[in-house]
């Protein structure tokens, strides 16, 4: 799964020109989405005004949500609002960065969250958002037979890809759930989210992961899904040519993060949106919109909301630190 998501020539993410060439995200069905969380920060800002502040995105993909975020952002407060985005892919990175073109001066590429925190500079008050990011990374799935665990593995028959199973023989090393036979963990999430964690408590933060994923779970099974050209297909098909996900495992992520960090209630995306008031934000656009622009509008909003859409599959994890309190 890593290589084909992330080898330097033929990975997924390494060679995409653009997400929505496969699938599509919040921010790329509505600028709204942006104008929401741009919002939620506004709020949370009002609480640490002389701060120097910052907006750290893991995985900007087009850079769209940022280019949304900045621009509310500038019509909200007065106050500048700089941009690190942590970035693996280059062919994106060169995206985001024709992108965000108007904040230029104020934007910065990492290449991972470690790197970030090696140039940390804890004057600054950090709002850091990740959106179907988590998905995106490698898992490994392990499955138990006769009270022995075996991992999944991926292996060539002729010139096909096809799944294996091998014994794995240190069961210690994972905390295997008493009543799973089925298990995933995503190691990646595991390491990003301790360095998040680590940035979080050197100055005042927040952060928002907002994906399709469970908190706990009482029926362990495969989520390993793989789309291409906006298509369900079979995740061995295409290696490197289709996006390759799986559900993200929030109370993991919760597991590893410092006792100083408050991990408040998971929530769905359809409640964290009408939250931040994106309805009334829409209604305010009535008056200023032709009726073709305001029914896209409105009909990207409902894609967002709806629950037999994106409004409960996805969910919003909100990690605070401690000092960073709304007004
Ligand atoms: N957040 C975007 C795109 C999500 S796609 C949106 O909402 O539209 C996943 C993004 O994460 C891509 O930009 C991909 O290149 C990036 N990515 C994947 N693995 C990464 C890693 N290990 N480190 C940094 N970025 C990564």
């Amino acid at each position: 799964m890593q290589t084909c998501l992330a080898h330097p020539e033929y990975g997924f993410y390494s060679t995409l020109k653009s997400v929505n060439e496969h699938f599509t995200t919040s921010p790329e069905i509505s600028p709204l989405f942006g104008e929401a969380i741009s919002a939620f920060f506004v709020n949370f800002y009002q609480s640490q005004p002389q701060q120097k502040v910052r907006l750290i995105e893991l995985g900007p993909g087009n850079g769209t949500l940022a280019f949304d975020i900045l621009s509310c952002w500038k019509k909200l407060t007065t106050q500048n609002l700089y941009y690190v985005a942590v970035e693996s892919s280059p062919s994106l990175t060169k995206i985001q960065q024709t992108k965000l073109q108007p904040f230029a001066q104020s934007c910065h590429w990492v290449r991972s969250v470690k790197e970030l925190d090696q140039q940390t500079d804890s004057s600054f008050v950090n709002f850091i958002i990740a959106n179907e990011f988590f998905d995106a990374l490698p898992i490994r799935q392990f499955f138990k037979t006769n009270d022995q665990w075996f991992e999944r593995v991926v292996t060539t028959c002729r010139t096909d890809l096809v799944f294996d199973s091998i014994p794995f023989k240190n069961s210690t090393q994972i905390a295997f759930p008493e009543s799973a036979n089925f298990y995933e963990i995503c190691e990646d999430s595991i390491e990003i989210m301790k360095d998040i964690s680590a940035l979080m408590i050197k100055s005042p933060s927040i952060c928002l992961i907002i994906d399709y994923g469970y908190e706990t779970h009482t029926d362990y099974k495969d989520t390993l899904q793989a789309i291409r050209h906006h298509t369900y297909c079979d995740p061995l098909a295409h290696p490197g040519d289709s996006d390759l996900t799986a559900h993200v495992d929030f109370g993991q992520l919760k597991s590893v993060t410092s006792q100083q960090i408050l991990a408040l209630k998971l929530m769905t995306q359809r409640d964290f949106l009408l939250s931040c008031g994106i309805k009334s934000r829409l209604d305010r656009l009535h008056k200023t919109l032709d009726h073709t622009n305001f029914s896209a509008l409105e009909l990207g909003l409902n894609r967002l909301i709806s629950t037999s859409e994106m409004g409960t599959l996805f969910k919003v994890q909100i990690f605070v630190a401690s000092g960073m309190d709304s007004k």
